[in-house]
């Protein structure tokens, strides 16, 4: 408990005592008055004072409102213990929200306890603890055993064991040897290393995670939208509904009937009418349910940027994946080399030469397959063509690697392949000079990801891909995805998602996973753009709404249970606090139930509408 909590604590326990002592004194009414009036300024002063500010600023409908209209008016009338036990158990209810919240914050950051406190630089007269903030790229920084790695950088020397669970909620750890890429946010398991880094803090992972994190609460749901604006129509009409309630029926009475108008009877019903309609227990635990889901899902490695990615990811009935990277591994093997007139070895070696500067899988696995280290600095004039290939000036020589499309736009003449796989074709100075076919791998988890998405009540899943018909075909068919489209450029991809998105029903939301590789604007069109195996890849975390930090297709499964399961809890609070209060609220005007059940069911359902909020964080299972 902060301090401000514990005061209200001394407040309510101080407020409670005197009330209880005053229920066994029997003294005059007027000095029961003034003696009661003691509790309730301590209990009450405070709520008093919003309210009238709101008063003065023109907003007045809003609980601190309904609570002081209410509590006055029951005093007025005479029923003084019961105005201070109203005013007493809307603070209590206001204490126990307050620690709820506070408490799943700082669950959630110590569950993303991913933070780096210093990291410790190398310099002339020894190693330095300074702010991860001051640490220039380039700077060798060391990581002992034990200690979070502070900032993204390549290891210089050493070997270990990484943890990457409080990034990817994984427990599997990661080896890590020379020339590696470490992110930060990682523990350091066992052996020292030594980090040259390659970026600023600020720039690093971590920092990049926990911006999204922190910056998630700020794009609301619609259910959440609709429950501030909710609030905002409802004051107002409860409070002009207890005020007919107060006039109306001892007008009735008086005019019609002749007979007495009972005012008391009417203004203590419309007062507790107020009592009922404060809207807490919704307008606390709706946010609260979204911020424990959010912070649940970034425990288990899935950043969402809001609750309106939340809500949409739980309605999702169509998804749509890349192939490379995402279905299958993006480790391609060389399996053959045919057509070329030169050594095998050669051609090789100009394809990973000419990849040298792309990041795409197809780049990385040519430069594993090379047998001799690349050297960048023979090569020159780097082109990328999105979804085709690579040109570049190697050693003066004008090489192009990539798929049959490339070579068309370059009007070179390629000679087909006639076997399963990834074709690149190469041709050096405009001259066709054979082509590598590479073999990609299926994920181990990806069929069992289709299928279990069907299971969540996904109507439909697709697959997309830019490489060649035949190696498509044979991916679709081993994962039993429904339908697949190939040989498209990445607008292409933009276009059939747009197709897609037409042909859905309302309410259907349409989902698109990539790997964050050149699709990019697929991602941003799509209703949920999800990027995974995002560790490390800015362009990705920018550009999609929910970001998977490991790149096993299970955690797509995974984020739509989390979503689902996070609605399902708002909608259970909903109906359950609308249901109690129009419950509460018909007693009431019947005068069956009176202002101390009014307030006790009042902060009953809050308490039970916070604690079911709460259970969002705990998706570890699902
Ligand atoms: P996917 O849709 O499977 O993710 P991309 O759109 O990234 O594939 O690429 C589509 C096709 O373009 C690849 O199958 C490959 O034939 C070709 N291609 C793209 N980038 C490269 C590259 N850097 N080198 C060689 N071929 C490439
Ligand atoms: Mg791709």
């Amino acid at each position: 408990m902060n301090k401000k909590q514990k005061k209200n604590l001394y407040r309510i326990i101080s407020a409670a005592v005197l009330v209880v002592l005053l229920a066994f004194l029997p003294l005059p009414k007027f000095v029961q008055f003034v003696l009661y009036l003691v509790p309730y300024i301590i209990v009450g002063y405070d709520v008093l004072r919003k309210a009238w500010k709101g008063i003065l600023k023109k907003q007045v409908f809003d609980e601190n409102f309904l609570m002081a209209v209410a509590t006055i008016g029951a005093i007025v009338l005479g029923e003084y213990r019961e105005g201070v036990a109203v005013m007493l158990f809307y603070q209590i209810g206001e204490l126990f929200q307050s620690y709820a919240v506070g408490r799943s914050r700082r669950n959630i950051s110590e569950l993303m306890d991913i933070r780096p406190d210093y990291a410790n630089v190398e310099t002339e007269d020894g190693l330095e603890q300074v702010d991860p903030d001051e640490v220039d790229i380039g700077s060798i920084i060391v990581v002992k055993p034990g200690e979070k790695i502070p900032i993204d950088g390549i290891v210089e020397s050493g070997q270990s064991t990484l943890n990457t669970s409080a990034l990817t909620g994984e427990s599997a750890p990661r080896d890590v040897r020379e020339g590696q890429e470490v992110i930060s946010g990682c523990i350091n398991l066992n052996g020292v290393l030594k980090i040259r880094t390659t970026r600023e803090f600020g720039e690093s992972t971590v920092s990049k995670v926990l911006e999204l994190v922190e910056n998630s609460s700020s794009n609301k749901s619609r259910s959440e939208a609709f429950i501030t604006r909710f609030a905002k129509f409802y004051t107002p009409i409860v409070c002009y509904s207890a005020l007919a309630l107060a006039v109306v029926p001892p007008l009735v009475r008086l005019v019609f009937m002749h007979a007495a108008p009972e005012w008391g009877d009417w203004v203590y019903r419309a007062l507790t009418f107020l009592v009922i309609s404060c809207p807490c227990a919704l307008v606390i635990s709706i946010p609260l349910t979204f911020f424990a889901g959010i912070g649940g899902a970034s425990n288990a490695g899935v950043l969402v940027k809001g609750s309106n990615y939340l809500e949409a990811l739980s309605k999702v009935k169509y998804v749509v994946f890349d192939k490379t990277g995402t279905l299958t591994r993006g480790n391609f093997a060389v399996s053959g080399v045919h057509h070329s007139e030169m050594e095998n070895e050669r051609l090789l070696w100009y394809a990973a030469h000419a990849e040298s500067f792309s990041d795409h899988p197809i780049s990385e696995s040519l430069r594993a397959a090379s047998a001799v280290p690349v050297d960048q600095s023979r090569v020159s004039d780097v082109r990328e063509y999105s979804g085709k290939g690579v040109t570049a000036v190697v050693d003066g020589v004008n090489v192009a690697a990539g798929n049959i499309k490339l070579m068309e736009q370059l009007g070179i003449s390629a000679i087909p392949c006639s076997h399963e796989g990834t074709v690149v074709h190469i041709a050096l100075d405009g001259k066709y000079a054979g082509h590598i076919l590479i073999t990609d791998e299926i994920k181990p988890t990806s069929a069992e990801a289709i299928s279990q998405l069907k299971k969540q009540g996904v109507r439909k899943t697709v697959m997309l891909t830019g490489d060649r018909k035949k190696t498509a075909e044979a991916v679709a068919a081993k994962l039993h995805v429904d339908e697949v489209y190939s040989e498209l450029l990445p607008a292409d991809k933009v276009e059939k998602v747009e197709e897609l998105i037409a042909q859905k029903g309302a309410g259907e939301v349409l989902a698109f996973v990539g790997d964050g590789i050149n699709d990019a604007p697929v991602l941003s069109r799509a209703d949920v753009g999800i990027a995974m195996g995002a560790l490390g890849s800015d362009a990705a975390i920018e550009a999609a709404d929910v970001v998977l930090m490991d790149d096993d297709p299970l955690k797509i499964v995974k984020a739509v249970k989390i979503a689902s399961k996070c609605m399902r809890i708002v909608y259970e609070n909903i109906y359950f606090a609308i249901g109690v209060k129009v419950l509460c609220l018909v007693l009431g005007a019947f005068g069956l139930a009176g202002m101390w059940a009014a307030i006790f069911a009042d902060v009953g359902v809050m308490i039970l509408a916070v604690l079911n909020a709460i259970r969002a964080l705990f998706v570890k299972r699902l």
